[in-house]
């Protein structure tokens, strides 16, 4: 069962100030849903999750979570300098990118970032691009082979294929480039790895976690080098379904905490510290897009048109990934309508929904697409000559803040040259 954060009175009162289609996160959730991960992992004395700038790149949002103690994980230069612009900077930003270009090192380094390397030529690219290897210095493992986690409790079974991702150092170039750049002046290293996404487990990041212990354990006395940090990424999932189970991020900090202590605190390394750089478990469940039927279809099918398509939330064309829809007011009807719930892309996998079991839909109604708040607005484009949505925030007290507006044609059209 999905509840809308949202009520109808609610989301037709934004309606008339911002019109549909629209995105609304809701900042109570998101600020509750950080303090629970902060508490999952307070016994670790350094722990930090560095949100993923990536899922929702949005100033506005960022600047709850830096509020609530987060720092952000950037991948490109906008994403830095966004970071900048919210007032991030130092150990407050980690930069994990891949084929990273020249300038991005550049403006890492100016702002002091973590810089987490991808591959093991980029200790040269990097030392060439900026003229020193930071004290503080991170790389990417891949443990390449197939990563699985068996059946957890829950019954789902996540199994991944690090041999084929891009990304990464391979285990014998993470001895021999934790020597290098030791040697070239680094004093404090981190371990990163990201093997599975969206995970619906709470064992993913425990039985990552004590890959990446023992793994420290053996660099640290193989090389001498100083462990710093561990940083277990993202992947940490949310049930997009409304019959999947939660993960409970008590029992991942807990889970997490007893490799630590199996495997870390007998090695001597019970100060290193752990981050995440959850992007997805941070923010989907509060945001959604809330998007007006204007059309109601009859022909093969039953066809609901609505005013928003997959230029706003691609998910569901690009995974066919399912996101719950709820037709407001209509939260207790029965759902004895199918529907094929469609935007207007001339491409025929634009729909939010096929075969979906809702309440009867009468033009006018608002429908909610719930598990927004992530790999949504971000992901938006403009084909079509379609334009992206606005991006408001529902404050704890019930306001309502725009955070960014809606693209309007002239956005469109100013990067054209016109003769
Ligand atoms: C995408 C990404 C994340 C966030 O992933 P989620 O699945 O949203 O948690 C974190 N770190 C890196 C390096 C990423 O590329």
């Amino acid at each position: 069962m999905k509840t809308p954060f949202l009520t109808k009175a609610q989301a037709q009162a934004i309606a008339m100030d911002y019109p549909t289609p629209y995105y609304v996160y809701d900042e109570q959730g998101i600020r509750e849903n950080a303090r629970r991960v902060r508490e999952a992992f307070s016994w670790n004395a350094g722990f930090r999750e560095y949100f993923a700038v990536k899922a929702t790149p949005t100033p506005g949002i960022l600047k709850v979570l830096g509020e609530e103690g987060c720092g952000l994980d950037c991948s490109s230069l906008t994403e830095l300098m966004m970071a900048e612009r919210c007032g991030f900077r130092g150990d407050k930003i980690m930069f994990s990118s891949n084929e990273t270009p020249a300038e991005e090192y550049v403006l890492a380094s100016k702002l002091d970032a973590t810089i987490n390397l991808d591959d093991f030529t980029h200790i040269d690219f990097l030392k060439d691009t900026i003229g020193y290897i930071p004290e503080t210095i991170s790389c990417r493992f891949n443990p390449g082979g197939v990563f699985t986690l068996g059946h957890s409790k829950e019954g789902f079974q996540v199994m991944d294929s690090p041999q084929d991702a891009k990304y990464g150092f391979t285990r014998e170039q993470l001895f021999e480039g934790f020597r290098k750049l030791k040697a070239m002046g680094a004093k404090h290293f981190g371990i990163h790895a990201f093997l599975a996404s969206n995970t619906i487990s709470n064992d993913y990041y425990p039985v990552l976690a004590a890959i990446l212990f023992k793994l420290a354990v053996e660099l640290h006395q193989e090389t001498g080098c100083h462990i710093a940090f561990i940083n277990l990424s993202g992947g940490v999932g949310v049930p997009y379904l409304p019959d999947q189970p939660e993960n409970d991020i008590q029992a991942i900090g807990q889970g997490v905490r007893q490799q630590y202590e199996q495997i870390l605190v007998p090695a001597g390394m019970g100060d290193v510290k752990l981050y995440t750089e959850m992007g997805r478990y941070m923010l989907a469940p509060y945001g959604a897009l809330v998007t007006e039927a204007i059309h109601a279809k009859h022909t093969y099918k039953e066809y609901i048109g609505v005013d928003a398509c997959a230029a706003n939330l691609m998910r569901p064309a690009m995974y066919g990934a399912y996101h719950h829809i709820t037709v407001l007011g209509k939260e207790d009807a029965p759902c004895d309508h199918m529907y094929d719930v469609v935007g207007g892309l001339c491409e025929n996998n634009d729909k939010f929904a096929i075969d979906r079991m809702l309440p009867e839909i009468e033009r006018g109604d608002l429908l909610f697409i719930h598990d927004a708040g992530a790999h949504g607005h971000a992901m938006g484009y403009q084909y079509n000559g379609r334009l992206r949505s606005a991006e408001l925030l529902l404050r704890p007290d019930g306001d309502v803040k725009l955070i960014r507006r809606a693209e309007t044609p002239e956005d469109y059209f100013a990067t054209v040259l016109w003769d």
